[in-house]
This record gives structure tokens, C-alpha cells and sequence, in this order.
């Protein structure tokens, strides 16, 4: 004997429902076989709304009827030869009739009771059932319909009534006993109570009848056919990436289902796992695939497939109740009476944890039970709350379960540190915890915004063979920031082999559009998608980077905005890295570095700015690495704009000076407005950044600035700027042959030595550092306690797109592998 069950997507149609009748026919031909079937998929849901609508003095349920109506009707058409469909047509219409019936008598009532609910529920398995059986019957199949309510029996509670196992294993041996056929079909989910009034036996429930009946009828096996190929390590609809679970044990399948995994409906396994009937879940629409075996645990065990955890689920509409108070302290009976209260409501208690003070209780229970909750309870404790013994019972709703299920975690440290630490770091707040005493489960009471993001985050650490998936959100796609996707798109591939990080580039705005993907905007078309995008809007970006809540995010600032740098504690705080060219931030008021840095500490994310000085070379890096490892940073010198290197470089008095500038503009190597870079504010902004990152505490103010432009060139926009250079070409002239006098190079020298640090154009001799120094080059001499005279030097390109890009990128990977 063999129990098969089909659920509502396996039925929902005539197309899906001719699969179900060839798996059908496959496994009758081996061995006896009991059927048992959902409602087509949604008609539950349909029925009970329809109710819902008429109760509520809506007419919409009519609507709803007809609809359910004209599902069964096609069904009926398409899967039985026209000559013969009458029969079937006409049951139909009778159940549409009844069904309308109950609906306008609850709609004259304004009234709806859960005895009504069940006996209008109970038309969708009832009419599914008669449905299969009937085409089966048409492919000359030899089966029986039977009615589960002249089987199940139950208790009079309505929509979750219990099973009479005494009574129902007579009532199933008794009628199989004496069946002839090799196959009998039965509608799942209903029952009856002792007067034989319908019930039902709780939503999803199909799969409980079946588990009954192959316990009852000591199956060889029970299968569960539905719509995945089986039981996963997360819900598929939340975690992208989960995978089929080969074997399970009892104890972890029902834990995971106990836990929100609603392929199995929770009291499915008990029955079967008592006489170790083997469970097999399988996909109607892949029959072919392995599916999952949930088996006892020696077995399953045995068959281990290394991993700790062997899956993640999580229930949603959660409210958490704290009762607190000294007056709990030492005194017995206080949990006894918390959970007589609820047991007295009927309230299911989902998750319980006390601290060791016994200064609190908290309970977790579902979040429609929360008033109804606080009333008993508060009642419960009226004395000791007039006494002020214990605090009026506070109620947190809007959260969730998530759980860690895995029979190996009891013989394994650290499985609880890995967790809290992968939520902590991805800046989800956990509210309550439990580890049942069992050890199979480690569940975290967490917000429900952060459901999604949590399974992935746990996913993805505890599922090792899987990557890690980092999302990424760019401001600023100019020269740098298109070479920084192109760069991208290059590296995925390679990415995703050796570091085992998927960057999905989810947002990009430029200034004049935006465009948001959660699936992934495609680098091979994003100025595309980009032109197609929303009007920019800062503030709205920010919303969505933020409101969608996704793990492992990074922010990345290309620009050279005020507006953007200024949003990076807001992103800091959520967990969120930043990562910035945009030199604003880190050179701005000391406290706002130092607060963005402490920010990126206490929410275990990364505030990164490596290309703000030497572009691509990697001068912080270095410096950083010099530092944590002990040693002191004595003196800095260093070229630190390629722009002004470039255009002394390229400045012989053979050409104006403006027009050399005009050329590092046009070449990318500048700053939009170039007399950021002429003015030497650019070259103070990096050695303040340096100096801070050596530990010292420094403003914009405190560095001197031999400058070399005449004054009246800094007002009027950039074309004005260029005509000023223009008309003092004399003055830059003599700057060169002054220091060509001297055999000299003209270069812009930023200094840091002994706390005080300086920018300005100095003569710089053959001999000197910094006299080799070609194009748009930049250089840093670091001299340290370990570097004391020789210094450590960081050479090399310090503007251009590609270079930025590639500290840009370099600063990601540094951000996506916390
Ligand atoms: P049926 O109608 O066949 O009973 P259900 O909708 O009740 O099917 O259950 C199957 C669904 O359960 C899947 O489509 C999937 O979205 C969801 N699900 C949630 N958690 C898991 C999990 N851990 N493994 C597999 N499926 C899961
Ligand atoms: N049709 C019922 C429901 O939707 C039972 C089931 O499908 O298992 O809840
Ligand atoms: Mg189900």
C-alpha cells in the first residue's frame, strides 16, 4: 500500500491536472495506491474570502462564485470527452449552488461562524476529488471516490479540529479492509466531527489526511507531491539560492516545518514518523527529480551530507510579550500562571525564553492573539500590578521567527555565534532567542522588514558551496563610474569563482535620471535601463537603498557632491557601507570623519575612501596597514595631484599655461571644476585625509597653503577661470624660469611632518624624490620608525578613470568580503 498527495498547484487546472492522472497511473500500476487531493489551487482561499465578503455585507462574493464556477467547468471540459461530461457538469452546478446558498445566507446574516467556514471549505477538496476521480475513471483506471468524512474523525473544533486517531484508524482499516479497487481517491483536508458535521483539520492540512491514512494503513511510503522538487534549505520565494535537501530526518522536517517551511503542513509527520513510514517529496511538474526523503534519524543521519545546519525557515505575524518585574524574582509560579492565561485564551505559545535574573518572561505567540493576550494577562496579574510587582505587559507585533534547524548542531560549537554575528553584521536587530533544549533549533525573534534579508545573510554562511550575493547601489556614473561598471561585468565571472562574491548591481543614478533593479540591472546595458529610469531624486534614492533592506549592500559615491557625502551616516547606520571617491566627507569637519568612522565600526560595515588620495594606488591602504601594525607615521611627503604633476610636466613656455590645463581637463585627469585642483584645496584635502588616517586629529584650517594662482582667477564660473590663467600667462612664465634658473622642476609638494602639515609649489632639484616624476604620476614617501630614512614609496598613476575605477572596485571587494 502507498499513499500519494497531490497539492493545490499539482490540481489547479485540467493541464496540471493530466500530470497528477499519468504519476498516477505509473505508481497504481506497482501497487495499491490511495490518492489523496487538494482543492484546485486558490479555490480555499477563494471560498473563504467569498464568505469573508458576504459576512462583511460585500456582494463581491458573487463575482468570487462564478469565478470558482468557471475553474471547475473548464476543468470538467477539458479532461472529460464531451458525451460524457454531463454527469459531472451537473454535480458541479449542485456544489456552485449550495455554495451560493450558505454564501447568501451568510450575507442576509452579516454573520460567519467557523462551522459555517468549514462546511463552505469543504467544497474545494470535495470538488477536486470527485473531478480526478472521475477522469481517471474516463482512462480506465479501476478507482473508487471515497469521502474523507466517512474517515477522518474529529473534534467540533471548527477550522483546526483534532483527530480522533482511536476512531479514525477503525473507520480507514475497516473500509480499505473490504476495497476491491487498486485505487481509491480522497479529498483531503475535511473530516467530520461525531454528530458527522464537516470539519476541517487546518489550512494546508491535505497533507495530514494522507499522513492519517498511510498510518493507518501502515504504507510502504507516503508521498507528498507538490510544486518544488522537494524539502529546501530555505523557502525558495525568499532565498534565491536554496537548494534541495537530499534526506531529512523527522525530527529536522518537522522542526523546519514547525518553523514557517510550508511545504509540509506541521503535524503531517508525526503519524508516519510513529511507524517510521518513509516520507518522499516530490514535484509534480519534475517528476524525474530526486525530491527529498525524510526518514528516521539514524538513517537520514548516516546519509549526512556534511552540513551542520540542514535548513533555515521563519514565521511571520509574530507579537513578542514581556512581563517584567522584581516581584518574579524567586517566586514559583509565576510562568505557570503567565501560560494559564494564554492556554485559557487558547493562545499557542510559539517561542519562550527567561533570562537567568528571572527578572523577565517573554513569550512569542501569533500577532492577531496579541489583545486578547495582553487583556488575560494583565487580568492574571491584576494584583501584582496594583502592588507594582511586575510591569503592565508590553507587546512588540510586526516580528518574526527566524530559525536554524540541524539535528549535527548539537555536536558542533560556535553554530550560534556564526549566527548572531552574520545578522549583527548585516545590522538586523534580534529581539529574543531560543535554543530549544533539543539542540535541533536556534530561532531568533527578529523585525519582519529584515525576514528576507536574515535567510539570505544565514543562507549564505551556513550553505557554504553557495555565494555570497553583494548589492551594490552607485551614485555617479561619469568617466569613472562607467569604467567601474564596465570593470565589473569583466570580474563577475572570476569574482564569484575565487572570492565566492556575486555583485549585483541593483541601483545607479546619475544627476539627471535614476534606475532601481533588484534583480540586477544588466551591465551589459545599464546606460540603457538608465535612460529609461525615474527623474533623479537624491532623497529618493536614499529611500530605496534603505527601504529595500538587502543584504550585504554597498553605497558607492562617484560624485563630488556635498548632498551625497552627507547622507553616508544615514546608510552607516543601517549597516550599509559606503564606499567614496567623493573626498568631501573624509576631509570635512574632524568630528564628521571621525563619527563616519566610528559609525562603520558600531554597525560592522565599511566607510571606505581609498581613491580619494593617488587615485588607484594604494597610499590609505598602506598607511592603514602601517599603522594597526605598530609603527608611526614620522613625516609624509608626497605629489599628490596628478593634475597639477601633468600640467607642470607638460608646461615649457611653448604654449599658455591655460591651455596645458585645459588639456589635463579634457584628458578626465581634473576635478569637474578644475581650480579645485589648481588652488592646491584638492592637494590639502589629501594630506589631511593622510594625516588623519596617521592618527591625527586635524582640520582643513590648520594646513598652510603656498598657493600659486593669482587671486582673481578663482571667481566667475571655469570659462572665466581659463580667460583669468590666460591673461596672466606672464606670471606662470616666470614661475618656470625661475626654477629652470635653477635647474629645477616645478611640482605641488604636500608635506606632513611633526603634526603640521603644508601644500605649495616648490623648486625640486635633480637630486630630490620627487624630481622623477612624470605625467599625471603621484608619489607618497612614507618615513616611519621602520622607514626612518629610506623611506617606503607608493609611485605611480594618480588620476585617470580606469586607475579611480580600479580603487573603486578594490574598495567594494574590501566591503563585500566582511
Ligand atoms: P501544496 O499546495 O502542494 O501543498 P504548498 O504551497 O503548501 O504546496 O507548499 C509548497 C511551497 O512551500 C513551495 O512552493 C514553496 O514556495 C514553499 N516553501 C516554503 N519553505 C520551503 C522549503 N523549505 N522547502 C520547499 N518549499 C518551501
Ligand atoms: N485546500 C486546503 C488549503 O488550501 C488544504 C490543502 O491544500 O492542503 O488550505
Ligand atoms: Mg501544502
Amino acid at each position: 500500500m502507498q499513499v500519494l498527495k497531490f497539492g493545490g498547484t499539482s490540481v489547479a487546472n485540467a493541464e496540471n491536472i493530466n500530470k497528477v492522472a499519468a504519476i498516477v497511473k505509473k505508481a497504481v500500476s506497482k501497487n495499491k495506491t490511495v490518492v489523496v487531493v487538494s482543492a484546485l489551487g486558490g479555490v480555499t482561499d477563494m471560498l473563504l474570502q467569498a464568505a469573508n465578503n458576504a459576512a462583511r455585507g460585500s456582494e463581491d462574493y458573487k463575482q468570487a462564485i462564478t469565478e470558482i464556477e468557471k475553474r471547475h467547468f473548464d476543468a470538467v471540459k477539458s479532461l472529460i470527452p464531451v458525451a460524457h461530461q454531463s454527469q459531472l457538469l451537473s454535480l458541479v452546478k449542485t456544489s456552485i449552488n449550495e455554495i451560493e446558498d450558505i454564501c447568501n445566507g451568510i450575507f442576509l446574516l452579516s454573520e460567519i461562524t467557523p462551522r459555517t467556514k468549514d462546511r463552505l471549505a469543504s467544497y474545494g477538496e470535495w470538488l477536486s476529488s470527485q473531478i480526478i476521480a472521475e477522469k481517471l475513471r474516463f482512462d480506465q483506471v479501476d478507482v473508487q471516490w471515497k469521502d474523507a468524512r466517512q474517515l477522518i474523525t474529529t473534534n467540533s473544533n471548527y477550522t483546526q479540529a483534532q483527530v480522533n486517531f482511536e476512531a479514525t484508524q477503525a473507520n480507514i482499516v475497516d473500509y480499505f479492509n473490504s476495497l476491491q479497487q487498486s485505487l481509491c481517491i480522497v479529498p483531503g483536508f475535511i473530516a467530520s466531527n461525531a454528530d458527522g458535521i464537516t470539519t476541517t483539520i487546518g489550512r494546508g492540512g491535505s497533507d495530514y489526511t494522507a499522513a492519517i491514512i498511510a498510518a493507518a494503513l501502515n504504507a510502504e511510503i507516503l508521498e507528498i507531491w507538490t510544486d518544488v522538487s522537494g524539502m529546501m534549505t530555505a523557502d525558495p520565494r525568499l532565498a534565491a539560492n536554496a537548494k534541495v535537501i537530499e534526506k531529512i530526518s523527522y525530527g529536522e522536517a518537522m522542526e523546519l516545518s514547525h518553523f514557517g517551511a510550508k511545504v509540509i503542513y506541521p503535524p503531517t509527520l508525526q503519524p508516519v514518523m510513529t511507524r517510521n513510514i518513509p516520507v518522499w517529496i516530490k514535484n509534480t511538474f519534475a517528476p524525474e527529480d530526486a525530491g527529498t526523503l525524510v526518514l528516521n534519524n539514524e538513517r537520514s543521519a548516516a546519509q549526512s551530507d556534511g552540513n551542520i545546519i540542514r535548513g533555515i525557515s521563519s514565521i511571520n505575524s509574530l507579537a513578542l510579550l514581556s512581563l517584567e518585574g522584581s516581584g518574579m524574582i524567586g517566586i514559583p509560579g509565576f510562568s505557570k500562571r503567565l501560560f494559564e492565561a494564554l492556554s485559557n485564551e487558547q493562545i499557542n505559545v510559539i517561542l519562550i525564553t527567561q533570562s537567568s535574573s528571572e527578572h523577565s518572561i517573554c513569550v512569542a505567540i501569533d500577532a492577531g492573539k496579541a489583545d486578547a493576550a495582553k487583556q488575560a494577562i494583565d487580568e492574571a496579574f491584576a494584583n501584582e500590578l496594583a502592588l507594582q510587582k511586575v510591569e503592565p505587559l508590553k507587546v512588540e507585533t510586526d516580528l518574526s521567527i527566524v530559525a536554524l534547524v540541524g539535528e549535527q548542531m548539537r555536536s558542533h560549537p560556535g553554530v550560534s555565534g556564526k549566527m548572531f554575528s552574520a545578522l549583527g553584521r548585516n545590522g538586523i536587530n534580534v529581539r529574543a532567542i531560543a535554543q530549544g533544549s533539543s539542540e535541533k533549533n536556534i530561532s531568533a525573534v527578529i523585525s519582519t522588514i529584515d525576514v528576507r534579508k536574515a535567510i539570505n545573510v544565514l543562507h549564505e554562511d551556513f550553505f557554504e558551496t553557495t555565494f555570497k550575493q553583494v548589492h551594490l547601489f552607485i551614485a555617479g556614473v561619469g568617466n569613472v563610474g562607467s569604467k567601474l561598471l564596465q570593470q565589473i561585468e569583466k570580474q563577475l565571472v572570476s569574482l564569484q569563482q575565487h572570492l565566492k562574491i556575486k555583485i549585483n548591481v541593483i541601483g545607479i543614478s546619475n544627476s539627471r535620471t535614476m534606475v532601481l533593479n533588484e534583480k540586477g540591472i544588466a551591465l551589459d546595458n545599464w546606460e540603457g535601463e538608465l535612460k529609461q529610469g525615474e527623474k533623479a531624486s537624491l532623497p529618493l534614492f536614499v529611500e530605496h537603498v534603505i527601504n529595500k533592506n538587502l543584504r550585504n549592500s554597498v553605497f558607492v559615491d562617484i560624485t563630488a557632491n556635498p548632498d551625497v557625502a552627507a547622507i553616508y551616516d544615514r546608510l552607516l547606520q543601517k549597516s550599509i557601507s559606503v564606499v567614496a571617491c567623493n573626498k568631501i566627507a573624509a576631509s570635512s569637519d574632524y568630528a564628521n570623519y571621525k563619527r563616519l568612522k566610528d559609525l562603520a565600526r558600531e554597525f560592522n560595515c565599511k566607510f571606505l575612501f581609498e581613491t580619494n588620495v593617488g587615485a588607484g594606488l594604494p597610499v590609505i591602504g598602506t598607511l592603514n596597514d602601517l599603522v594597526y601594525s605598530g609603527d608611526e607615521v614620522l613625516k609624509l611627503e608626497a605629489v599628490l595631484s596628478g593634475t597639477l604633476n601633468f600640467v607642470f610636466n607638460n608646461y615649457d613656455g611653448s604654449r599658455p599655461f591655460s591651455d596645458v590645463v585645459r588639456q589635463a581637463q579634457e584628458e578626465g585627469y581634473t576635478e569637474p571644476d578644475p581650480r579645485l585642483d589648481l588652488s592646491g584645496t584638492d592637494v590639502m584635502r589629501k594630506i589631511l585625509i593622510l594625516a588623519r588616517e596617521a592618527g591625527h586629529e586635524m582640520q582643513m584650517e590648520d594646513i598652510g597653503n603656498n598657493g600659486f594662482l593669482p587671486q582673481e582667477c578663482m571667481e566667475g564660473d571655469v570659462e572665466a577661470f581659463y580667460a583669468c590663467m590666460h591673461r596672466h600667462e606672464a606670471h606662470f612664465k616666470q614661475l618656470l624660469d625661475k626654477a629652470d634658473a635653477q635647474n629645477c622642476k616645478l611640482k605641488f609638494v604636500a608635506t606632513f611632518n611633526e603634526g603640521k602639515a603644508s601644500v605649495g609649489l616648490q623648486h625640486i632639484a635633480p637630486e630630490n624624490d620627487l624630481y622623477h616624476l612624470y605625467g599625471k604620476d603621484n608619489v607618497v614617501l612614507f618615513y616611519t620608525l621602520r622607514y626612518p630614512s629610506q623611506p617606503l614609496v607608493v609611485k605611480g598613476a594618480g588620476a585617470g578613470a580606469d586607475v579611480t575605477a580600479s580603487g573603486v572596485f578594490a574598495d567594494i571587494v574590501r566591503a563585500a568580503s566582511i
